[in-house]
């Protein structure tokens, strides 16, 4: 097959690389082949080329987003969206779900996405009995915008056997009545009881995110999130969450080429003694779909206000832990004995507490150098964490656009510390790396905005919320193309513009050094390219 050219100049590139401003690109086939002057790179390109007018707009590597629940995502997206504000109340949040119910066949479950009680008038969580107002002959699920909690009439609580008697499970519970029964509200480990018998059930490993469902929808669902993500210029993302069920459907989505973006995975912690068992590791896979680290949960959510803290929380004073710290720990030093990176979702400062001590243990047991060992979220360390998180070489892995969508909330229901939510600035003092993410679909894909609420700690209420802890422009891009592929080991291959690389590409229709800081947000996505191919054009533009 005769080789491809393209060169791609006419506009600014950003490279994320050593020289961050570059005036052209060659790309041979699906790679970067030189980066450099105009002059330099038609000599490179030769006789042969494309050219690839950028007409002023900016290109920019990929966007990486080493924190997604891609299916979860596409299965979000086809229910009722019931968050905030487009739901504000009980009323509003029954009649979303009876609306959206119309569109469906007679007895499908009617399910809704993104409820959070810190935004409903009511200020509680919504129970069966809301719930049994949209209807009493059907499924009736809503999700908590943090996938830690469901909340389901009266019809599914009866089917999928919780009863009066119920008890709380561990690492998980139920939301109780006046009588101790049962009330629709499900914590963390308790929703496996929504995996019914064909479904996942990641036990005390983690939250059930992983609804049953036919082969047909789950690749509907692989489809809808991947298109979510690459209109977002998104080329390279790490699913952090990987059961049984995601890795039959990315396989069927690779073999039917259906697949389009790299995704890196995340076995669950759950499967740590087969993944040993059967031999594979973290160079298993190829630049598509490869098998990457292990998650495991240590805490609950800090939006449903299940976060393990050692202070008071007005809501709930200590929050809740998926394992006794023992079993957390031996688990987490296995992993890492066996040479796996872990992920570990930490939030609270008593979650974060145990990984740190984990991963010391981990270390003096078996020394291994750039383990990247990483805390999800890392929502609210103490500042005395931070610096042994630098000791250890701890990643933090937090999402800006949870400061932007909920810090208020979180900041109401924490009190004064609720200011060093994600606290970038004292990882920036520290020399911790910088890493955007998202945790979609707890936030929707947009790079801008992630970037926006990194550079401004802006919230959605116009207020600011810890201001020491601004990143610059920079740092915020970088954060979200080199310092991702670094928190997922694919520094070499993603990341940046540079010679050797994959051609991944987004292109924005303004260079984000070029606008105000407030009109960083209204910066779109012209085009995605994985490859060297464009897989996405921007219609509306
Ligand atoms: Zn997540």
């Amino acid at each position: 097959m005769e080789d491809k050219t393209l060169l791609f100049t006419g506009g600014s590139i950003l490279t994320m690389g050593e020289e961050m401003t570059q005036e052209a690109v060659v790309v041979v086939n699906d790679q970067i082949k030189y980066v450099g002057s105009m002059e330099d790179c038609e000599k490179v390109a030769g006789s042969n080329y494309e050219k690839i007018d950028l007409e002023g707009k900016c290109l920019v590597p990929g966007f990486i987003d080493p924190h997604v629940h891609v299916m979860m995502l596409g299965m979000c997206n086809t229910w009722a969206d019931v968050s905030y504000p487009s739901v504000k109340n009980m009323d509003e949040l029954v009649t979303a779900l009876k609306q959206h119910g119309e569109n469906l066949p007679q007895d499908a479950p009617i399910r809704g996405f993104g409820f959070d009680k810190r935004q409903l008038e009511e200020k509680r969580y919504p129970t069966a009995a809301d719930l049994d107002k949209v209807a009493t002959d059907r499924p009736v699920q809503i999700m908590n915008g943090s996938g830690h909690c469901n909340v389901v009439n009266s019809y599914l609580m009866e089917s999928i056997g919780i009863g009066e008697n119920t008890a709380d499970p561990d690492g998980g519970s139920f939301g109780r009545n006046q009588y101790g029964h049962p009330n629709g509200t499900i914590f963390d480990s308790a929703n496996d009881y929504l995996a019914e018998k064909t479904g996942v059930k990641p036990g005390n490993h983690g939250p059930n995110i992983h609804m049953p469902d036919s082969d047909d929808n789950l690749q509907r669902n692989i489809a809808e999130g991947q298109k979510l993500l690459i209109s977002a210029g998104f080329t390279s993302v790490n699913d952090v969450q990987v059961t049984k069920q995601e890795m039959e459907s990315y396989l069927a989505a690779r073999d039917s080429g259906l697949l389009q973006l790299r995704i890196e995975l995340s076995y669950l912690s759950k499967y740590l003694e087969d993944i040993k068992e059967m031999g594979i590791n973290s160079t298993f896979g190829n630049d598509r779909l490869s098998m990457g680290s292990l998650k495991l949960y240590a805490d609950g959510s800090l939006i449903s206000g299940t976060a393990y803290m050692n202070y008071n929380d007005a809501e709930r004073s200590q929050g809740y832990l998926f394992h006794e710290p023992e079993e957390f720990k031996s688990i987490l030093i296995e992993a890492h004995k066996y040479g796996l990176q872990t992920l570990t979702h930490a939030q609270g400062d008593g979650a974060i507490e145990l990984v740190i001590q984990a991963v010391e243990a981990a270390q003096k047991e078996c020394p291994r150098e750039d383990m990247r060992h990483r805390v999800e979220h890392c929502g609210l360390p103490t500042k005395e964490q931070v610096d042994r998180m630098k000791a250890l070489s701890i990643w933090p892995i937090p999402q800006p656009q949870h400061v932007y969508l909920y810090g208020n909330g979180i900041a109401n229901a924490v009190g004064e510390i609720g200011e060093n939510f994600s606290p970038y600035g004292w990882f920036k003092e520290k020399g911790l790396p910088l890493v955007l993410s998202s945790d979609t679909p707890v936030a929707f894909p947009n790079a801008f905005e992630a970037i926006y609420a990194a550079v401004t700690r802006d919230t959605a209420q116009g207020n600011v919320l810890g201001g020491l802890h601004q990143l610059t422009l920079e740092e915020a891009l970088k954060g979200y193309t080199i310092e991702a592929a670094k928190a997922m080991h694919k520094e070499k291959t993603v990341g940046s513009i540079e010679t050797g690389k994959l051609a991944d590409f987004a292109v924005l229709d303004k260079n984000p050094f070029e606008v105000e800081e407030k009109d960083l947000l209204d910066i779109e996505v012209v085009e995605t390219w994985i490859s060297g191919e464009k897989i996405f054009t921007n219609t509306n533009i």
